[in-house]
């Protein structure tokens, strides 16, 4: 994606509807064990309070560098991970609450695409078998005749011949692969699809295709997407709402053009600025992280970015910031970012700002 790339344009979703997914405090923790035998030795915090909620026919990117929990974050509101703590309602459905039967059929109405287009299919199975299969799972269609003819009209939905269906995913290009994986993902006309990086593993000429084809799909069919990625540039153009998260909790969240105009956060204009200008006659301020994400087995105390923060003062390594929201629907954690107040203090801010979770951004 580009400086240039047109973003996508305001209207879309409706800013009263109600959300179609709400997640409160979510929290996923790991044990650590020493030995195959040895009981548990500490916990890595994953998710550490996350909160967020999309309303339909929204995009909301969830972005971060590799080890923020974003990717945990996506997993456990699809229950491929279960949450240590916290609520994931679905259209008002207690996901949590629902009995491993329950949760296959409200499959039906959140799907998923992977990032490694060809490590999610499988390659001993033909194509029309593969985005089939779902169709077959949960009986829809009358035989067998009427789900290949449904996956003929998928393929080409997605931009692929319907005569493929007989082919091998080997036989596809990496762009081919991650449109089987949406077809696959389309079959049974979700409302949510939670996308997990479904561009990184591409060329950048065809993550833009793919990108399109989610933006069509979106304005055909209206369906809810969070978007994971650890690039803000391949989020520019789908996104309406950007949550950037750092080592398990979310650090700001606002609208896309709000992120990208003005960014608050430290770590969220290191990331923007990290982005590459196409044009070479032009050049970008940068601001450099330094270090390596810390453990979030034992995340830093304090802000959890001061380790790495080029403007850390003394009170960021002793007080946690809360998130609190600087400007209508922008939600900031940083202590150096002036509250609605005018002045943010980390005490007054802990009290009257903090949304429920502490690196949540979705109770408004
Ligand atoms: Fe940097 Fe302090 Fe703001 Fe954290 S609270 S982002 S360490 S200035």
């Amino acid at each position: 994606m580009s400086d240039a790339a047109p973003r996508r344009p305001a209207g879309g979703p409706s800013a009263s509807a109600p959300a179609l997914l709400e997640v409160r405090d979510l929290q996923k923790r790991f044990p650590i064990r020493r030995g195959l035998f040895a009981g548990v030795s500490g916990w890595i915090r994953a998710v550490d309070g996350v909160s967020l909620s999309i309303r339909p026919g929204e995009t909301l990117a969830l972005v971060g560098e590799s080890g923020s929990g974003k990717t945990t974050t996506g997993r456990c509101i699809l229950r491929l991970l279960e949450p240590t703590a916290g609520s994931v309602r679905f259209d008002g459905v207690d996901l949590l609450a629902l009995k491993p039967r329950e949760m296959r059929r409200m499959r039906r109405k959140i799907q998923v695409v992977f990032q490694d287009p060809y490590g999610s299919l499988n390659p001993r199975m033909r194509i029309g078998t593969i985005v089939r299969e779902p169709l077959d799972i949960h009986r829809i269609g009358a035989s067998r005749a009427e789900r290949d003819a449904m996956v003929a009209r998928l393929l080409e939905r997605v931009g692929l011949e319907p005569a493929m269906m007989r082919r091998y995913p080997h036989e596809f290009s990496g762009g081919q692969r991650q449109r089987i994986g949406v077809a696959r993902a389309l079959a049974l006309h979700p409302r949510l699809i939670v996308a997990d990086e479904p561009v990184s593993a591409l060329d950048v000429s065809v993550q833009a295709q793919v990108i399109n084809l989610f933006i069509d799909l979106q304005e055909e069919f209206g369906i809810a997407y969070l978007f994971i990625a650890h690039d803000l540039a391949v989020v520019e153009r789908i996104a309406d709402r950007v949550a950037v998260m750092y080592l398990g909790t979310i650090v700001e969240e606002a609208q896309a053009a709000e992120i990208f105009k003005n960014p608050l956060h430290p770590y969220t204009r290191a990331l923007l600025q990290a982005i590459p200008i196409p044009d070479p006659s032009r050049s970008r301020e940068r601001t450099v992280i330094r270090g390596d994400l810390p453990s979030p087995a034992a995340p830093p105390p304090g802000c959890r970015f001061h380790t790495r923060c080029p403007v850390a003062v003394e009170e960021c390594r002793r007080i946690e910031p809360p998130l609190l929201e600087v400007a209508p629907g922008h939600w900031v954690a940083c202590h150096l970012v002036p509250g609605p107040a005018g002045k943010r203090s980390a005490a007054a801010g802990g009290a009257a700002g903090r949304p429920p979770g502490r690196g949540g951004a979705g109770a408004r």
